[in-house]
């Protein structure tokens, strides 16, 4: 049986203001029950009341004394990011706006395929990285996401779905540099994983970074799953469109890959960005294979997703299959994503907060948790662009 891990950040102390329970894994609030003086086992009753049966009123939690259910509402608040538009795209993908306070919001994407429905979540309002082919990053960074908002995108969306459809991956590919939030993003992954809440596999959850190379080996520690956006086939390449390169350049990003794998036996997912005439040529793919070949990994080829004024160009269909047939010939494990949910700007990079101008809103702001979570089990992970 999987054990639950340890509060991930701050230490809870009784403070007069209640907290959102959403935000909290199970020993966390373990540690706020007994700072009321409350026995430990009730913070399993409560997680159970809330992810298995979506109870989230106390009165209704009827194995807790009277007593208890009186005092929650001094410990606890479950406050969920509401849904503030749903898009639906021709294709099947769905984007969701949430509002995240403070007058901003994120979005969510979700992808789904034969055998699987994959979320793609967002970890920051904005981003700091400043990559020059993203639409995220053309809006600096303006908030950090709190794990209770990271939860709750998942249990939102979930929420959403109709018939015996499940969420089977998560994939930190939204808005943000999830390891610019660390703490907060494994927070969430800790606190969905909870065999007392949704028991979402943390295998099937993969992080994709920029390379913030000194936080990466958090990514195995969780035992979630490596992607890393590498978009350049060396390091000029790489530094003319991502800044990130000349603080973490290659060597050093390319031995935390070779560390992850170590660590985790799984095979690091490489992200690379075909951008017209800059990163799509065939002796491209020849240097992209040189510098990869000695870590495990499969490369995912992403066609620019082209969005306004950013100078790039998505390269024609026949150089993008060029490419991926060079790549294949030097025997590389290689995809190449599928465009999806164009329509309803919910592809990579096209993420920016910004979908009130477009069609087919439909209003889901009322959506509560009403439906039981169950996760079906797929093997790998998915992603989308
Ligand atoms: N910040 C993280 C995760 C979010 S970006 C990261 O950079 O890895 C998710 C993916 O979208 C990255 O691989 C990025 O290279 C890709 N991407 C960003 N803008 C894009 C665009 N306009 N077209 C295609 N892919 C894009
Ligand atoms: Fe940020 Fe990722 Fe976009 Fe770069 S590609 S700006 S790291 S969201």
């Amino acid at each position: 049986m999987q054990t639950e891990t340890q509060s991930v950040v701050t230490p809870i102390v009784n403070s007069s203001s209640p907290r959102n329970f959403f935000s909290l894994t199970l020993a966390d609030l373990e540690v706020l029950f007994k700072s009321f003086g409350k026995e430990k086992f009730r913070a399993q009753q409560v997680y159970k009341w809330v992810y298995d049966k979506k109870v989230t009123d106390a009165e209704q939690m009827t194995n807790l004394s009277k007593d208890f259910r009186a005092e929650l509402g001094n410990m606890l608040t479950f406050e969920l990011p509401a849904i503030k538009t749903h898009l639906k795209s021709k294709d099947g993908t769905q984007k969701f706006l949430f509002d995240v306070g403070d007058g901003k919001t994120v979005e969510a994407v979700v992808i789904p395929a034969e055998d699987r429905m994959t979320l793609c979540v967002s970890s920051e309002v904005g981003c700091n990285m400043a990559c020059k082919f993203c639409f995220t990053g053309k809006q600096k960074l303006q908030k950090r996401l709190s794990s209770d908002q990271i939860v709750g995108q998942f249990l939102q969306v979930q929420n959403t779905l109709t018939g015996d459809q499940r969420l089977t991956n998560i994939v930190f590919m939204g808005m943000g540099e999830p390891l610019d939030n660390s703490d907060e993003v494994f927070k969430a992954v800790e606190i969905l994983n909870s065999q007392w809440g949704v028991n979402f596999s943390r295998r099937r959850v993969t992080v994709s970074t920029s390379g913030i190379v000194p936080e990466m080996w958090k990514i195995a520690h969780h035992k979630t799953r490596l992607a890393v956006s590498l978009n350049g086939y060396d390091d000029e390449s790489r530094s003319q469109i991502m800044p990130i390169n000349k603080k973490y350049p290659l060597k050093d990003l390319l031995k935390a890959c070779e560390e992850n794998y170590k660590e985790s036996g799984d095979m690091v997912t490489f992200e690379y960005v075909l951008l017209k005439g800059i990163t799509d040529q065939v002796e491209h793919a020849q240097k992209l294979y040189q510098l990869t070949k000695h870590i495990p990994c499969k490369i995912n080829i992403i066609p620019f997703n082209e969005h306004p004024g950013s100078g790039f160009e998505r390269p024609s269909d026949s150089q993008i299959l060029k490419f991926q047939n060079e790549l294949m010939r030097l025997g590389v494990h290689v995809l190449l994503r599928r465009t999806m949910g164009r329509d309803i700007f919910a592809a990579c990079g096209q993420l920016r907060s910004e979908f009130e101008s477009h069609p087919k809103q439909m209003d889901t702001s009322n959506s509560k948790l009403t439906r039981t979570l169950h996760l079906r089990s797929n093997s790998e992970n998915n992603t989308h662009t």
